[in-house]
């Protein structure tokens, strides 16, 4: 029976409040609705910065509720679509035709925006029971993702073919998750150029130009990304799991996560660096861990150059208003000032005083 005001977003929890508590959490109700009225205008948008660099704002996804509830004019595209659903559920891997329906239906709901399909990103703390996965004492530097797939060639095929053949229902890119050298990038490439033979000799429709790219999540991939950069249409950078290697903070353990920060100065640089490597050679780049969402750190990655950023579907409103609050060349000279520094707590005092100036 006691009254408990809750405000999630910054996970404060107030219990039998009195009067003056509660007369604060309506000023912050107001607020919120007030700003929330201003990341709506911004959703159905182009985002751009207010010197002119457009970012694009995809969204994630990857089961079917959200596959279901999808409104394609209320983003620019998917910047990641998660594939690992399709296999759970289930007591064998899923079919070509089976997954062909799911990744079409998507391509045809996305009516001509980006639809990026990641091949399969099981193992770690992912596992299935059909797929026999072994017991593994490290499994997130185990058995997993792009790992599975190059040894289980007809699995990764078979995925390849059913989102090849989606790729004639719209505007579909393949990413591969997880890779730490060039020859598992050239290996899945002919994997690729493989499973296109096969279709061809079936007469089956799909586009031979299909956009080809990589996740970027680990330190091998940061530092090898000027040479990756020679071989791919795009980088995503996954932070989640690029802050979790890099700080070698397991990403489930709460006894950890302190570590796990998305400002650790190496997090930062490292993805300045990917950025700078892909500009270099021309490469898209787009993040899609949760710090693409994170308001404090938009404007640096309006910075850095990032081409686009996929977040939850219910934050692309405010993602938008962001990025057309900030000023690109401004934050460029901040930003060699932040990423000079060593000290975290330096550099989110910083970019939360910016974010203040820029009105949120
Ligand atoms: C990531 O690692 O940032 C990512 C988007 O992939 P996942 O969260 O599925 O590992
Ligand atoms: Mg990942």
């Amino acid at each position: 029976g006691q009254e408990v005001l809750v405000d999630g977003r910054v996970g404060d929890v107030i219990l039998c409040p009195d009067e003056e508590a509660r007369a604060a959490f309506r000023v912050r109700e107001e607020e919120d609705s007030r700003r929330r009225l201003l990341f709506d205008a911004c959703k159905g948008g182009a985002a751009r910065t207010r010197d002119g660099f457009p970012v694009r704002v995809n969204i994630n996804s990857g089961d079917q509720e959200s596959i279901d509830a999808f409104d394609a004019a209320s983003c620019d595209g998917i910047g990641l679509f998660r594939t690992e659903f399709l296999y759970m559920g289930q007591n064998d891997y899923p079919s070509e035709d089976f997954q062909f329906s799911s990744y079409r239906s998507m391509a045809e709901k996305n009516q001509g925006r980006e639809l990026i399909i990641r091949t399969l990103d099981i193992g770690g703390d992912k596992q299935l029971d059909y797929m026999s996965l072994p017991r593994e004492a490290n499994p997130f530097l185990g058995y997993r993702a792009i790992r599975l797939c190059l040894d289980r060639e007809e699995v990764f095929k078979t995925q390849l073919r059913a989102i090849l053949r989606a790729s004639a229902f719209g505007q579909v890119k393949i990413m591969f998750p997880m890779i730490v050298n060039l020859e598992e990038l050239l290996r899945a490439r002919e994997l690729l150029t493989q499973a296109m033979a096969e279709l061809d000799q079936r007469g089956e429709a799909y586009n031979r130009d299909i956009p080809v790219g990589i996740m970027i999540e680990t330190p091998a991939a940061v530092l090898l990304s000027d040479v990756l950069a020679q071989h791919v249409d795009f980088f995503s950078i996954g932070s989640n799991d690029l802050i979790q290697y890099t700080t070698a903070s397991d990403r489930m353990n709460e006894k950890v996560q302190h570590l796990y920060d998305s400002c650790n100065l190496s997090v930062l640089r490292a993805v300045r660096l990917v950025c700078d490597n892909a500009r270099a050679r021309g490469v898209d780049v787009g993040i899609c861990g949760e710090t693409a969402s994170e308001p404090s750190l938009i404007p640096l990655w309006c910075a850095m150059g990032v081409n686009e950023l996929s977040v939850a579907p219910a934050l692309v409103g405010r993602t938008k208003y962001v990025i057309n609050q900030t000023s690109k060349a401004s934050m460029e000279l901040e930003m060699q000032t932040l990423l000079a520094q060593g000290s975290i707590p330096a550099v989110r005092e910083r970019l939360d005083q910016i974010l203040q100036e820029l009105g949120l």
